[in-house]
């Protein structure tokens, strides 16, 4: 971010619903960087990882050598918010994935896929985010996973009325299991960018010679 008032925010963009995410990140002053290879990775401040499906992903960021810079780029601390299959992107441990399924990392939970049925199972519902003012936030879940454990290092941030996990947090990594970004909200994006802009604050400042 330095230099430019605008963050720079990738988007993943090899599957999924990045036109979704890239227009909420635009509307709140983000320049959008859609990312298929490794040297779009250059120069972001923080990366969206949107839904879509998570085998499918894992697949093309391996073929297109994005998944590997990626994983570095997380576990060096690299602002991330995963929205669904992005979620399951970063977590931890992945039940129900299928054969060989790979993912990045980052966040100290395991997700189940799928775990709330099918495409037709797919509903709206609100969901309270703690920390979050406000009217509970009306998302969308479609094929989403459930958080169903969550290691020390990794927080809930989000549950629906029965108690299930659907959002977590862990150092720069927000991942939620629903759809913010198709029912008009922006508090979560608001909330990543957030984590965006403290990240840059803490890095080194280079001073002029
Ligand atoms: N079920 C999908 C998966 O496993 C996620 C669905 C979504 O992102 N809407 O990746």
């Amino acid at each position: 971010m330095a230099g430019s008032s605008a963050p720079r925010i990738g988007v993943l963009a090899l599957q999924g619903d990045v036109r979704e995410h890239s227009a909420v990140l635009r509307e709140l002053g983000c320049e959008v960087v859609e990312i298929r290879l490794p040297a779009h990775l250059d120069g972001i401040d923080g990366l969206v990882i949107p839904g879509g499906e998570s085998s499918v992903m894992d697949k093309l960021s391996r073929i297109f050598g994005v998944a590997q810079p990626l994983r570095e780029a997380i576990a060096a601390g690299l602002p991330v918010l995963g929205t669904c299959a992005g979620l399951i992107m970063v977590a931890h441990h992945i039940e129900d994935a299928i054969a060989g399924q790979e993912n990045f990392g980052g966040l100290d939970v395991t997700v189940r896929r799928n775990a709330f049925g099918a495409q037709v199972d797919s509903f709206e519902t609100s969901v309270t985010v703690a920390g979050m003012s406000g009217p509970a936030l009306e998302v969308a879940f479609i094929r989403a996973p459930e958080v169903t454990a969550v290691g020390p290092g990794a927080r809930v941030i989000a549950s629906l009325a029965d108690g299930r996990v659907v959002g977590v947090a862990e150092g720069n990594i927000i991942g939620v299991a629903f759809h913010p970004e198709i029912t008009g909200e922006d508090r979560i994006h608001r909330m990543f960018l957030n984590v965006v802009a403290q990240r840059s604050l803490q890095r080194p400042v280079a001073l002029d010679a």
